[in-house]
């Protein structure tokens, strides 16, 4: 039983209601969860509000020393957490133990930024005064993760709100909630009471409660842009960052490598059966080289062995739930109905278990099609035929999200106009839309939310400056 986290204490749900997580594979039951509600919600704001001075004013040093204690654990720990994200949220084992590599060197990285915690020393225009900048902590940080990268997003968030001094209350995704509560189990007894709490349950109670509460002073929200659009309206003046949904092109210009773009593009598109705000959602292919593309593409498409994510030689895993194969299912429907051609997949795979659906390849589609604009969230790729970088670019950009592009090019001209112009917080050249690295910011513009996670960029958004002045 996955129990909820307040106060130092691993402690049942106030309400007696528990819930269960699944795998998507087979539709087992792999664990049961205590299900949060606002009262516990209520007692764990209130023990992270009354941690915090004590926590706060310890050095950042110490703090990032704790982290190291929990990296420690963690790491020897991989393979277990690895195979726990795949039994809960299906991707492959590469994917997890991926996953959870991207979440060691981020702490790792988080540690030794423990030693630049920097402010700057100002000049002032008054005789006799010095004048300087400093880092504080915000106070309580409430922390909101989706189910797709149960552990990788955790620590994205967690571990610089408690580096900066922060105490946190996590509300984990109800579909993956055991990844979670596992990871959060090594370092609850790394930091002092109340400093770190956990409560599972639904996002529109126990989330919520935490989104418009008093005491809480930033929010970090990874999750679809129709939730984020409602925690912008509801937080009030907290300080918020939203990490939301991508509509993400890879552009494919004849001077590139065709073989490595279309390997690229089927990882890009099909990684974590589409389930991820960077999936290569739609790649728009130069004339030039259209046809090569498109028959390899298919062909390699189809090629995929879709499968338990346990199971070695899996490409590709299910999605997370029935209710998803359905969304995935109708969009693919309404595009067909407004004219577009599936080239492979377009159907669920229930001969296989009870939520995989197909790689699916549309082509012949326009640019304002519901399927060309919208976040799927699926295994599904928007095929594209351009005759120019500038249509290229225009049909890249022509969406409500900016997440993540990319651009498959030797031109170097082609490349830097493809990273100045095209609108998203990350333009890769020559791979798949979703690099990520511990170091560097990522983030999105448009409807793909605001804010940064990881570099520096991760350390302020749970970090505010403090102005100064010494007179002497
Ligand atoms: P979701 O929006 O359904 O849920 C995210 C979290 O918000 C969950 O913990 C949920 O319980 C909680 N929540 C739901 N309603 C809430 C409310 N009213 N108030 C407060 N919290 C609430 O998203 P999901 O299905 O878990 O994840 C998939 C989405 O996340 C996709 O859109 C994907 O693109 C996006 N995502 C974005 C990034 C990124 O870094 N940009 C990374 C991963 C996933």
């Amino acid at each position: 039983m996955q129990n909820l986290f307040i106060n130092g204490k691993w402690t049942e749900a106030s309400s007696g209601e528990t819930f269960n997580s699944y795998n998507p594979a087979n539709g087992e039951v792999i664990g049961s969860v205590q299900m949060g509600g606002i009262e516990d919600t209520e007692k764990a704001i209130r023990s992270a509000r009354d941690a915090f001075h004590d926590w706060t004013t310890t050095n950042i040093t110490y703090r990032a020393e704790l982290l190291r204690q929990y990296l420690y654990r963690l790491r020897k720990e991989r393979n277990a957490l690895s195979e726990l994200v795949t039994r809960e949220v299906g991707k492959t084992l590469e994917e997890s133990d991926g996953e959870i590599e991207d979440a060691l060197n981020l702490v790792d990285y988080l540690v030794g930024e423990g030693k630049r915690y920097f402010g700057y020393v100002a000049p002032s225009t008054r005789k006799n005064r010095l004048a300087y900048t400093q880092r504080c902590a915000y106070g309580v940080a409430g922390l909101l993760t989706p189910w797709n990268f149960p552990g990788s997003i955790l620590f994205w968030k967690m571990a610089p709100a408690l580096l900066c001094g922060n105490t946190v209350v996590v509300k984990p995704s109800s579909e993956a909630p055991l990844t979670a509560g596992a990871l959060v189990s090594y370092g609850v007894d790394i930091f002092p009471k109340g400093v770190l709490n956990f409560i599972p349950g639904k996002g529109s109670t126990v989330g919520d409660h935490i989104v418009g509460h008093d005491a809480v002073d930033v929010i970090s929200f990874t999750g679809s842009t129709s939730i984020g659009r409602k925690i912008r309206n509801s937080a009030g003046i907290k300080e918020v960052s939203l990490e939301l949904g991508g509509k993400n092109p890879a552009l494919i210009m004849p001077s590139a490598n065709v073989q490595s773009a279309v390997k690229d593009t089927v990882n890009g598109a099909f990684g974590v059966a589409g389930q991820r705000c960077t999936a290569t959602s739609r790649v728009i292919v130069h004339e030039d080289i259209f046809d090569d593309f498109k028959t390899a593409l298919v062909e390699d498409s189809k090629a995929l062995k879709v499968g338990s994510g346990l199971d070695s030689g899996t490409d590709m895993g299910p999605l997370i739930n029935q209710k998803q194969v359905d969304i995935v299912h109708g969009y693919v429907k309404n595009a067909v109905k407004d004219g577009a051609r599936i080239l492979c997949g377009g159907k669920s795979l229930p001969e296989i278990g009870p939520n995989f659906y197909a790689p699916t390849v549309l082509d012949n589609l326009r640019t304002d099609m519901q399927i060309a604009q919208e976040e799927v969230f699926g295994p599904v790729l928007c095929l594209f035929k351009c005759s120019c970088l500038d249509e290229a670019i225009e049909i890249a950009n022509d969406v409500p999200y900016g997440l993540s592009s990319s651009i498959y090019t030797s031109d170097l001209q082609e490349a830097f106009r493809g990273t100045n112009e095209l609108a998203s917080g990350i333009v890769v050249v020559n791979n798949p839309p979703g690099a990520v690295e511990a170091q560097l910011p990522f983030g999105g513009v448009k409807e793909s939310g605001i804010g940064r996670e990881g570099g520096i960029e991760g350390i302020d958004e749970f970090s505010r400056t403090k102005t100064v002045y010494i007179d002497y």
